[in-house]
């Protein structure tokens, strides 16, 4: 195997599936099926989660709502995301810990770096929820922060799409997929890949990013066999 312990970043708006809010259980079945077969090699897995399929700050102010309430109310829609899908991972026989970044001890333990690295070390699957617990952040810079923290190998990416496009394959029939990209690179090119706060951590603790399609059954374990299955930013 390539990696040897892996980031996962899901966003909420996936957990949606075909719907337009919330969480689809077949969604959740499905992740816990691929997440499965990453276990089943050996491979240390943590999980970030998003909260977009219930709410975003940015959303705040158009409401009412004031931004860094906003903030923290999308940090606890992680919360909700995460607590499920540590019920989807349980039930399909994988042992789990949920970790906050706003502490809530009823719910969930506290995150404390090298608690979460030594349940890594034991099998353990770690979900990361309440993003860092700051506002003004995303679960993308989540993604980037935890993974340096815990010595991840590389933050996989799972988006509806197979990859970083040279324009939006959505809407562009001529795009092309990137199979690799330099940091440098998809800077100048201004690609999307994510937030600037989550690419700089990454770019400056080289730390690999795999942009994939995590939707297309199998895809998670091919990429970590090795196989060019989506874009590769180092
Ligand atoms: N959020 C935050 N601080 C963090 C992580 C998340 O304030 O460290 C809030 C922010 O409002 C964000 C929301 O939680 O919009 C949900 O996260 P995100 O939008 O990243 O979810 P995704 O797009 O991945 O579903």
């Amino acid at each position: 195997m390539k990696y040897k312990r892996i980031l996962l970043k899901l966003s909420g708006e996936s957990l949606m599936g075909s719907g337009q809010y919330g969480i689809d259980p077949e969604m959740l079945q499905q992740y816990a099926q691929e997440i499965r077969a990453v276990i089943d090699a050996g491979i240390e897995v943590a999980i970030v989660i998003g909260g977009g399929n219930i709410y975003r700050g940015v959303q705040a102010e158009k409401s009412g709502i004031e931004r860094v309430q906003g903030d923290y109310m999308g940090m606890l829609a992680t919360v909700i995301n995460g607590m499920a899908l540590q019920s989807a991972l349980e039930s399909a026989g994988m042992y789990t810990r949920l970790m906050s970044g706003i502490k809530m001890e009823q719910v969930c333990e506290p995150f404390i770096r090298r608690r979460a690295m030594r349940h890594l070390e034991k099998g353990r699957i770690v979900i990361f929820g309440a993003g860092i617990g700051n506002p003004y952040f995303t679960t993308d810079s989540t993604a980037s922060l935890r993974a340096i923290e815990i010595q991840a190998d590389v933050v996989l990416k799972g988006t509806r799409v197979d990859g970083v496009y040279t324009s939006d394959p959505e809407k562009d029939p001529s795009a092309t997929r990137y199979s690799e990209l330099s940091f440098q690179e998809a800077y100048e090119k201004n690609l999307n890949i994510m937030d600037m706060t989550a690419f700089t951590l990454c770019q400056e603790n080289n730390l690999p990013i795999i942009v994939f399609d995590m939707n297309k059954p199998g895809n998670l374990m091919q990429i970590l066999e090795g196989e060019q299955a989506g874009t590769l930013i180092n």
